[in-house]
């Protein structure tokens, strides 16, 4: 799927019958106030000419009552006809997705939607107060594939009761579900959340940034070798959330980043590895613009590898390779 533009409107907690443990959608998204027609016709003005999505994010658009649908909807189609290639797209949950939900969506070009599975695990599900089921999701999902709208999904790791073998158990459901691409959030700990409470009182145990960086560099090759863009990993960073609104778990400015570092880190030590490159000198050749990405931050894998590996040299260049590969290995003196 190719990346477009995107103008977020986000409605915080709008639709939304459930709370679900971890979430404060007033704090994730920064924004206050519920988005209204007007809010729509201003954030259209951010167009800046080509091909751009306006999404409406951060609650459950489909679970607002009809008339706010429409009328968010109805205020976003003079964006639709600036440009051929405009489009809506928005977030919602799985048990707010029927055949009229999806009739009002293709009616008012709507051409993308994002379903918040967060977990295929019942008992994990539960946990987080989630209040929609495995089968929701799967129902849902069927529905927007059906319908010929390309289907978003979202999973969370590091919930009330989740493993990282229940997390890799959710990431081969979506990849059955076939999306056009995935976003993984693993689980912050926000204040003024329920989640938050259980944390305080010893309930919950956080997802760790190292949790989420060792997880999520398990989970990202399953999705990429099934041919599904992770098209996010983490939440937005906002001021709210790094001032002091994200309590614990899993919040870092570049999470992406350091699941790719990690990445990049565990297929080097595979190459290594089946190359039998204990004490040699060694040439690692990356794809392009990758080179930061396998050096890691301040060199921190080409000192690991060294170190596991006792190498004498380790060199990192750019090469025309989809790969990581080993351009050269000689044995020292
Ligand atoms: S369904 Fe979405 S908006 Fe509603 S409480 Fe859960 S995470 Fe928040």
């Amino acid at each position: 799927m190719a990346r477009k533009n995107v103008i977020p409107v986000f409605v915080p907690h709008a639709g939304c019958p459930h709370a679900c443990v971890f979430c404060n959608q007033r704090r994730i998204s920064g924004a206050s106030e519920p988005a209204t027609a007007e809010t729509v016709r201003r954030a259209a003005e951010g167009w800046r000419g080509g091909p751009c999505d306006l999404a409406f994010y951060g609650g459950s658009f489909t679970a607002l009552p009809d008339e706010r649908q429409e009328e968010l909807l109805g205020a976003a189609q003079p964006f639709l006809s600036l440009h051929p290639g405009n489009a809506l797209r928005l977030s919602t949950r799985p048990d707010a997705v029927d055949d009229a939900v999806i009739g009002r969506l293709l009616q008012y070009g709507v051409k993308t939607v994002e379903l918040g599975v967060q977990s295929m695990d019942g008992r994990v599900l539960t946990l987080s107060e989630r209040g929609n089921t495995p089968e929701d999701a799967e129902r849902a999902a069927g529905l927007v594939k059906d319908a010929g709208l390309a289907l978003i999904l979202q999973m969370m790791t590091g919930l009330p009761g989740d493993t990282p073998d229940t997390s890799r158990y959710t990431a081969r459901k979506l990849i059955d579900l076939k999306p056009d691409g995935v976003r993984i959030y693993p689980t912050v700990v926000v204040r003024d959340t329920a989640l938050w409470d259980m944390y305080r009182r010893g309930a919950y145990r956080e997802h760790t940034v190292e949790d989420a960086v060792s997880l999520c560099a398990a989970l990202v090759p399953m999705f990429q070798a099934a041919g599904i863009p992770v098209i996010r990993l983490g939440l937005n960073p906002t001021e709210e959330l790094s001032a002091g609104g994200a309590a614990a778990g899993a919040y870092h400015p570049a999470l992406g980043e350091l699941v790719f570092r990690r990445i990049y880190l565990e297929r080097a030590r595979a190459l290594l590895r089946g190359a039998g490159a204990f004490g040699r000198t060694v040439t690692l050749g990356v794809p392009r613009g990758r080179l930061s990405l396998m050096t890691g931050q301040r060199r921190s894998n080409i000192r690991v590898l060294m170190r596991e590996f006792r190498l004498e040299r380790l060199d990192v260049r750019e090469s025309e390779n989809a790969e990581i590969v080993i351009l050269d290995i000689e044995k020292h003196g």
